[in-house]
């Protein structure tokens, strides 16, 4: 399968050459996504899960206030049989990662350092990558431990195919880590005591994930604005969140970009301030993070979940790089999706599952800001775009 880039949904300062080395996810593909998102955007804000602590609730420690913390050694012992139960080789990885003393600092932070990284973010002398990961028995830490395992297997796989991360397409990176997550979150479904706090932060990931689509257009109609000398209208972000829209977790910088357009636009100008073109490049780039790759990870899940093994195995080892570094073509090749129509289907159906339940429940009069789950924990909500 190969989907077309054109870079409508590049930012401009990105260096041309990396659009068709694949650093970015195909137009296509966005626009199935922006599609799907369109209806489930005001529905979830209808429901008032727009503010940080609506998504900290569903995100949170469950385990908390329902029962005990998930120990460290049983968090390790659920992802390991998690991935053994996808693709025994991902299961045989993850023991030799989690069950490496040296390979996990489960005290502090939240990124995995690739083998060799010589970024400030990320240096990592050691030939084998770490994971860093305040791990405090929330449901939120055991996620996110599953997370950063996928991209040490990544970084695992990468070099036992002669490859290192820096090979590795810029889009290929978040989606690794989420394809190892979402093997979680159905692996938790299925144990009574953790299934419905798994669910729950599911939803909130995907939440927060598909309003980052609005913030990223509205950047991208912001530069198109500036150039043709048109004022930005306020109503094209209601448009997307109703007249609440000024909850939205980045309600203050969409203002502040509508505002920006606006000053250009009162003094005539028609080039971007530089200020304003990194803060809009960054949102317009964020879209291919997330929730690009939640979803189309959480997608090639779900397509893989009901195929057998030997293709769960062959699919899982070309999305993390065990073949070598490739785009995602390759891994939707190796599940066996075919297709924009495939993509549109996976993608509703994706964001439809992930939402639904907790839809349902607010619908049903649960109200979400009375339920059980009481939010304690202070752990990030989702890493920034540096977190690894
Ligand atoms: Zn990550």
């Amino acid at each position: 399968m190969n989907v077309p880039v054109t870079g409508k949904y590049a930012s401009a300062a990105l260096p041309p050459h990396k659009d068709s080395k694949g650093y970015y996810f195909a137009d296509a593909l966005v626009d199935a996504v922006v599609e799907a998102a369109r209806p489930v955007i005001p529905a979830a804000f209808a429901h008032h899960v727009t503010q940080e602590a609506a998504f900290e609730r569903l995100e949170g420690s469950a385990p908390h206030t329902d029962g005990a913390p998930i120990p460290l050694e049983r968090g390790k012992e659920i992802i390991i049989a998690a991935l053994q139960e996808f693709d025994p080789a991902l299961g045989a990885k993850a023991t030799e990662i989690l069950h490496d003393t040296r390979r996990l600092d489960s005290t502090q932070g939240q990124q995995c350092r690739p083998a060799g990284a010589t970024e400030d973010w990320s240096k990592n002398p050691e030939p084998y990558a770490i994971i860093e990961l305040e791990y405090d028995g929330t449901m939120n830490s055991l996620v996110y431990l599953a997370h950063e395992l996928g991209h040490a297997i990544a970084d695992d796989y990468g070099h036992e195919a002669g490859h290192s991360y820096r090979n590795n397409p810029e889009h290929m990176q978040e989606t690794q880590a989420y394809f190892v997550q979402s093997i979680l979150y159905d692996h938790l479904s299925r144990i009574p005591e953790l299934a419905q706090a798994a669910e729950q932060h599911f939803t909130a990931t995907m939440t927060k994930n598909l309003y980052n689509v609005p913030v990223a257009l509205i950047a991208k109609q912001a530069e198109q604005n500036i150039q043709k000398g048109q004022e930005f209208q306020s109503s094209a972000i209601k448009d997307w969140f109703g007249e609440d829209w000024q909850k939205h977790p980045r309600a203050d910088e969409m203002f502040d970009t509508a505002q920006a357009v606006n000053k250009a636009h009162r003094s005539g100008e028609t080039q971007i301030p530089s200020s304003l073109r990194t803060e809009l490049d960054r949102q317009i780039e964020g879209l291919h993070y997330r929730p690009m790759s939640l979803l189309v990870a959480a997608g090639l899940f779900d397509k893989l979940a009901g195929q057998d093994q030997a293709t769960r195995h062959h699919a899982s080892e070309v999305l993390l790089g065990r073949q070598g570094a490739k785009p995602i073509d390759a891994a939707f090749d190796a599940a066996g999706i075919n297709g924009i129509k495939d993509i549109r289907d996976m993608t509703q159906t994706t964001i439809q599952r992930s939402t639904a339940s907790v839809f349902h429940a607010a619908d049903a009069g649960q109200d979400l800001q009375q339920s059980r789950i009481v939010a304690a924990s202070s752990a990030p909500i989702l890493p920034t775009r540096a977190t690894r």
